[in-house]
C-alpha cells in the first residue's frame, strides 16, 4: 500500500498549508527538499491545469511516489481576470512588490467593483502514468492597503468580506477551512483516499 505522497512546492507558504492540509490523510507526505530533489518546471503555460499537471508529472518522474502539485492565482474582474495564471511572475520582485503593482492598477476603481477570487487547481499524478485534476476557488474583494501578516503572497490584499478582514489576517486554521487551497484538497481528497489504499 503506497504510504508516502510526494507534493512539489518550493513555496513556503504553500509547504506550510499542505502540511495542514493533508495532515488528515492516512500517508507521510514529503516536499522536495525531504527527498533532496530540485523540481524545475517552466510554468508559462496558458492555464492552471496546464501548469500543475506539468509540475505533478516531472514531481512523479523524479520520484516515483503518487505526486501532487497546484498551480494557483489571483483573478481581479476589472483586470479581466489578470493576474491569474501569471500571478507569480505579474512583477518581478517580492510578493509586497507584485501587490504594489496590482494596487496601482486598480487605483481609482471603486469598492465594488474590486472583485476577485483565488483559484486553485490541483494536479495528481501517479507512477502508473494517471493523472487527476480538482479544482478550488474562494471569493473576496482587492483591499485598497495591504493588512495583515499571515499566509503569503497577495493574502495581505484579499479582502473577505464575510470575516471583516484580509486573508493575512486570519488565523492559519481558519485561511486552510475556507482557502482556494482547502477547497481543492477537499474536491482531491475522495481521489487522494483512493489512491492511497492502493486503487485506480
Ligand atoms: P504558482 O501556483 O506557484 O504559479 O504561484 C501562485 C502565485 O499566486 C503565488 O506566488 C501568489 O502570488 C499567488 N497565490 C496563490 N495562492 C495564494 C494564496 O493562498 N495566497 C496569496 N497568494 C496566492
Amino acid at each position: 500500500m503506497p504510504r508516502e505522497l510526494f507534493v512539489v512546492t518550493h513555496n513556503p507558504g504553500k509547504i506550510r498549508e499542505y502540511r495542514a492540509l493533508l495532515a488528515p490523510l492516512p500517508v507521510r507526505v514529503c516536499f522536495p527538499p525531504d527527498l533532496e530533489l530540485q523540481i524545475e518546471v517552466s510554468e508559462d503555460g496558458t492555464t492552471y491545469t496546464e501548469n500543475a499537471i506539468r509540475k505533478a508529472r516531472a514531481g512523479m518522474e523524479a520520484s516515483r511516489l503518487i505526486t501532487l502539485a497546484d498551480d494557483s492565482g489571483l483573478e481581479v474582474d476589472a483586470l479581466g481576470g489578470a493576474p491569474g495564471v501569471r500571478s507569480a511572475r505579474y512583477t518581478p520582485g517580492s510578493d509586497a512588490d507584485r501587490i504594489a503593482a496590482l494596487l496601482a492598477r486598480l487605483d481609482g476603481i471603486p469598492w465594488e467593483e474590486r472583485t476577485a477570487r483565488f483559484r486553485c487547481v490541483i494536479a495528481i499524478a501517479t507512477p502508473e502514468g494517471d493523472l487527476y485534476t480538482a479544482e478550488g476557488t474562494c471569493e473576496g474583494m482587492v483591499a485598497t492597503a495591504p493588512a495583515g501578516t499571515g499566509g503569503f503572497g497577495y493574502d495581505p490584499v484579499f479582502y473577505l468580506p464575510e470575516f471583516g478582514c484580509t486573508m493575512a489576517q486570519l488565523p492559519p486554521e481558519t485561511k486552510n477551512r475556507i482557502s482556494h487551497r482547502a477547497r481543492a484538497v477537499e474536491a482531491a481528497r475522495p481521489i487522494l483516499q483512493r489512491l492511497l489504499k492502493g486503487h485506480r
